[in-house]
């Protein structure tokens, strides 16, 4: 099969670039995946994964991050600290335990056994945005992840879908998570059906944006179930959108409505797609040796406000 390597937001491209040169040289999609996130998390610069990412709101920096691979083998992390690449925490998990999911200190105790070094993972520029929110003396979680000033860029986990040369998928995602949520907020990233699926039959899905908003609509999952029953990746997404739309009117009386999700997908045909809620959602492909990024189609526009309706 060609490899081909899909992923979210412009930091997509980097990432993309990195596991796509593992694809080349016959890595499998696990190790490519993983070797992909961890360029993304890695760089302080994208200040919503890894190292850089901005901390909760008790300045704490807390890691989420997943993979599933093409024979179902799941690895997991959520809310931990001080490890830098959560990513290859859930590969060790994945592979090297009968769990799927660790969580906070259990998971910081099992890094630490299995050599992973400690280290402060809030920057100089981090530190100074935490500071800078702390005193407007603002309680709220905000949606918000990086120091750009539209909500279309508030939302920048990694996720990642990758072919390899043998045709098996495998998926990944790695986050801080929401910039100042409350201290143990798990977003979709960790979440299996939430945050990314993969299942050898179909093809996979991973998300990024709000998180509360995909976990109720069990959004990857419900991508590859939809493939299953025939629709492209991009038609899939759409309706995964359409659904946690949906679900939102449902559950968010008095909420903000603000929100932005996107979904990729990618079918075992190597075939991949996009959608997102609002404007703004992008995602890089590589395959054939080119990286490109492209702007998703999305259901609503920016000027919609829903207590319009
Ligand atoms: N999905 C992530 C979360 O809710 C946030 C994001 O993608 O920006 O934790």
């Amino acid at each position: 099969m060609e490899p081909i390597v899909i992923s979210t937001w412009q930091h997509g491209l980097e990432a993309n670039e990195e596991a796509y040169r593992n694809l080349n040289e016959n890595a499998n999609s696990l190790d490519s995946v993983e070797r992909g996130l961890t360029v993304t998390e890695n760089n302080p610069e994208v200040h919503s994964v890894g190292y850089g990412g901005l901390p909760d709101n008790e300045g704490r920096v807390t890691l989420d991050a997943a993979l599933m691979d093409w024979k179902a083998r799941i690895g997991s992390v959520i809310g931990i600290e001080h490890i830098k690449n959560p990513i290859r925490l859930a590969r060790v998990i994945l592979e090297d335990t009968e769990h799927t999911i660790l969580s906070g200190d259990g998971a910081f105790t099992f890094a630490i056994r299995n050599g992973f070094e400690p280290e402060l993972l809030l920057t100089e520029y981090s530190l100074k945005k935490y500071l800078e929110w702390k005193s407007q003396g603002s309680g709220k979680a905000e949606e918000r992840h990086t120091d750009r000033d539209t909500f279309n860029d508030y939302h920048d986990t990694i996720g990642m879908i990758a072919m390899d040369k043998f045709g098996n998928i495998t998926s990944g995602c790695t986050t801080s998570g929401l910039a100042w949520k409350l201290h143990g907020r798990v977003g979709d990233s960790p979440i299996i059906g939430a945050g990314l699926y993969n299942d050898a039959a179909v093809g996979a899905a991973a998300s990024t944006g709000r998180g509360e908003e995909c976990i109720r609509a069990c959004g990857s999952f419900y991508i590859v179930e939809m493939m299953r029953q025939g629709l492209s990746p991009t038609e899939a997404c759409r309706r995964a959108c359409e659904r946690v739309y949906k679900l939102n009117l449902l559950s968010s009386k008095n909420r903000d409505h603000k929100y932005q999700v996107g979904f990729i997908a990618m079918n075992i045909s190597g075939e991949v797609g996009a959608f997102s809620i609002r404007s703004g959602f992008q995602y890089a492909v590589m395959k054939n040796n080119i990286n490109t990024l492209f702007d998703s189609e999305f259901l609503i526009d920016e000027k919609y406000i829903i207590e319009d309706l």
